[in-house]
């Protein structure tokens, strides 16, 4: 059937892969139409999340089915929207709902507002202050289970080893105030990811065998690793991200109380994710603070970016690292958060190397 509609073309992702594929959206009869390469599928318009409109960045929309739509070209978007009518239809969403009349509108104009103000990094932070712990715990658990599924397994690390690391790292936390010290619970997996680490929202630190054995099981190195993933902790910095990289749809769902569109889309709105430098910053204060307060040599952070880039070098050269291609996308497509994606430059050699002889 021809169709008059304006169409776009956008990424899709299922919310059960982190993988995107290329769509062709159009509006017809109140109903989003997607189409994908294989298959098309269309959803009522009054149940999708639309994105706020921002000045600048992706447009970031969520199905009822748990897969988002993505899409770069966000003036593009915007112009799509228009066209379809659907400003408008937003507002009626929000009019049907009771729930919004009583001040949780008023609570979404002012962040609106406070977004072209000041920009979404600040409102971000001031969200993630007013969010409750519960809610890193939720998405850092369907964070997990996501990554446990498609890119994890069990350690192969004894558990002596793996006491001895977080002994170590305890052990270094003794010599910082209590309340300076997030909940953290560290985890060992075996990974296709090779040599990494990750901090998921409440408290959860992932770290691959593969990274104790890059160092030999060193716990001095391996505590430099965790004091800088306790420092994202510290600071909830990944949840800070996902709420950058969701606009502020993630907060409308929060506000209407409905978490589990929140969770479906979690995956993939992780793997869109990426620390920003001040947060790495942030996160290396913590780890020189720890490390110094513990008494070690801040420079064993040097020596684990060293044995990263020299990884990273030999894996260059190799004729083909034997990651599967799908492995190999959801890799990049996670690296955002993780430690190893964070180049070691000059800036932050020399912030660990100083106080080196
Ligand atoms: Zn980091």
């Amino acid at each position: 059937m021809q169709t008059t509609n304006p169409t776009l073309l956008a990424a899709y992702f299922d919310g059960k892969s982190a993988q995107a594929r290329p769509v062709e959206l159009h509006i017809e009869r109140e109903r989003l139409h997607v189409r994908t390469a294989g298959t098309a599928f269309d959803v009522p318009v009054s149940q999708v999340l639309w994105p706020e409109r921002t000045r600048h960045g992706m447009r970031i929309a969520q199905l009822p089915t748990g897969g988002i739509i993505q899409c770069a070209d966000g003036p593009a978007w915007d112009a799509w929207c228009k066209s379809n009518g659907l400003q408008e239809s937003f507002i009626v969403v929000l009019q049907q709902s009771w729930r919004w009349v009583t001040g949780s509108l008023l609570a979404l104009t002012v962040l609106l507002g406070a977004t072209y103000q000041w920009g979404l990094p600040v409102i971000a932070q001031g969200i993630v202050a007013i969010t409750p712990y519960s809610f890193d715990e939720r998405i850092g658990q369907a964070t997990l289970t996501a990554i446990d599924d498609r890119l994890m397994e069990p350690s192969s690390l004894s558990m002596a080893q793996q006491s001895s690391i977080r002994d170590a790292f305890a052990h270094a936390l003794r010599f910082q105030a209590a309340d300076n010290v997030p909940r953290w619970n560290l985890k060992f997996r075996k990974s296709k990811l090779g040599p990494n680490a990750l901090a998921l929202p409440g408290g959860t630190i992932l770290m691959t065998d593969e990274m104790v054995q890059l160092v030999d099981g060193d716990t001095d190195v391996l505590t430099a690793v965790l004091a800088h993933e306790l420092g994202h902790l510290k600071h909830r910095h990944s949840l800070r991200m996902l709420v950058q990289v969701s606009g502020l749809s993630a907060v409308t769902s929060l506000f209407l109380g409905d978490f589990s569109t929140v969770l479906a889309a979690i995956p993939a709105l992780m793997g869109q994710a990426q620390y920003s430098r001040e947060a790495e910053r942030e996160a290396d204060d913590t780890a020189m603070q720890v490390l110094t307060a513990a008494g070690l040599n801040p420079r064993v952070m040097v020596t684990m970016f060293e044995k990263l880039e020299a990884q990273r070098q030999s894996e260059s050269k190799g004729p083909s690292s034997g990651h599967s291609n799908d492995g190999a996308n959801v890799i990049v497509n996670l690296l955002g958060l993780a430690f190893a994606s964070h180049p070691a430059d000059s800036e932050r050699i020399a912030f660990f190397g100083k106080n080196s002889r």
